[in-house]
C-alpha cells in the first residue's frame, strides 16, 4: 500500500555524479491536502486539541510558511478554526501560500517582527492563548512533542518501503521531523540531517531534547550536517539552482530550494567527494514543500 511512496532513482547522472543507490521516500505524496512532512508533525497535535476540547488551533511562521499552510488545510479538512500569527505586517501583494491560507479559512494576524521575535516566550504565548481562547497554542514549525511524536509514524513508513536501507538523510529545520523518525527507527539505523539553516548551533539540543519527548531509550544513530546550507535558510546559490533544475530534470521529481534541494544537493556532494560509497544504499526523504515552488521564478510551475 505504501509501495508507490518509493522513489528508487536510476544511473543516469546529475551533474557527472550518478545516484542509483539513492531511494526517495516520497512524503510529498501524503498528506492530501497538506503533502509532506507537517502533516504528521500536526498529527498529534490535532489529537490533544481533541483530548482538551478545544477547536481553535493557533500558530506561527513567515509568509511561506509550510507550517501555517499545512495547519490551514488540516484544519479546513477537520472542520477546526484556524489562526495564523504572521512575522511582519501584510503587503499588498499576499503570498501565494497565505492565500491558500486564507481561502481554507485561516485568520491571518499580522504581526511586527519584534513582536514575532517573542513567540517562545512565556508571557506573549499566555496573551495569545488568552486572545484567542479556548484554543491550542502549536509552536512555529510544529515543533513540539507532539510534533516529534507525530513524525515516528515516518519510521514506520521507512521500515515498510526500504527494510534494508540502513542510512537515512533528510533535511533539517526545528530538528522535530529527524527526532521522531529517530526515535521510531531504533538502533540498527543511521540517520543523518542536513540543515537548512546556517549555523544552528542549538538543534542538536533541540533533537536531544524531542528524542527524550518522544519516551523512547533505543534511538537511531542520528548527526547533522550544518555545511549545506548554500547561503542560510530559504537562500540558493547558483550551485544549488544548477543542480535542482539538472536532477528534476534528469529524474522528474520536483524539489523546491528551501528544504529538499539542498538535502539532496548535500548528498549529490557527498557522493562527489567519495565521502561516501556509491553502492550503499541510502534513503532520502522527500519532506513535500512543494506548495513553495511558486515563490521561485526559476523553476516552473508545472
Ligand atoms: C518544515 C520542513 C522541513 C523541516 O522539518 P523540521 O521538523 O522542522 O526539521 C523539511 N522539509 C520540508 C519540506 C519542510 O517543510
Amino acid at each position: 500500500m505504501n509501495s508507490n511512496l518509493l522513489n528508487p532513482l536510476d544511473n543516469m547522472p546529475v551533474c557527472d555524479v550518478a545516484m542509483g543507490n539513492v531511494s526517495l521516500l516520497r512524503l510529498d505524496r501524503t498528506g492530501g491536502p497538506a503533502p509532506g512532512n507537517k502533516a504528521f508533525k500536526l498529527r498529534e497535535n490535532l489529537a490533544q486539541a481533541q483530548r482538551l476540547g478545544v477547536s481553535r488551533l493557533v500558530s506561527f511562521g513567515g509568509a511561506w510558511s509550510n507550517h501555517l499552510h499545512a495547519l490551514a488545510a488540516v484544519g479546513r479538512d477537520e472542520g477546526l478554526e484556524t489562526v495564523g500569527i504572521v512575522r511582519g505586517e501584510a503587503v499588498l501583494n499576499e503570498s501565494a501560500m497565505l492565500r491558500d491560507a486564507r481561502s481554507w479559512g485561516m485568520q491571518l494576524v499580522h504581526v511586527s517582527r519584534a513582536e514575532y521575535q517573542q513567540r517562545n516566550e512565556c508571557e506573549y504565548l499566555q496573551q495569545i492563548k488568552d486572545r484567542f481562547a479556548p484554543c491550542l497554542v502549536i509552536p512555529e514549525g510544529g515543533a513540539n512533542a507532539e510534533g516529534a511524536r507525530g513524525c515516528m509514524v515516518i519510521a514506520g513508513l521507512v521500515k515498510d518501503v526500504a527494510p534494508q536501507t540502513g542510512r537515512i538523510v533528510l533535511s533539517v529545520g526545528t530538528g522535530t521531523t529527524l527526532a521522531g523518525i529517530a526515535a521510531g527507527l531504533g538502533s540498527g539505523y543511521e540517520v543523518v540531517g542536513i540543515s537548512a539553516l546556517k549555523g544552528a548551533g542549538d538543534l542538536e539540543r533541540r533533537v536531544t531534547q524531542a528524542l527524550v519527548d518522544c519516551g523512547k531509550t533505543d534511538v537511531a544513530q542520528w548527526r547533522i550536517l550544518h555545511d549545506y546550507h548554500c547561503g542560510g535558510f530559504a537562500r540558493s546559490n547558483t550551485a544549488l539552482r544548477d543542480f535542482m533544475l539538472e536532477f528534476e530534470n534528469v529524474h522528474g521529481v520536483p524539489l523546491e530550494p528551501v528544504y529538499t534541494g539542498k538535502m539532496l544537493f548535500a548528498l549529490h556532494q557527498l557522493l562527489q567527494c567519495g565521502e561516501w560509497d556509491c553502492t550503499t544504499p541510502v534513503l532520502a526523504i522527500h519532506t513535500g514543500g512543494l506548495q513553495g515552488r511558486r515563490g521561485y521564478s526559476w523553476l516552473s510551475s508545472a
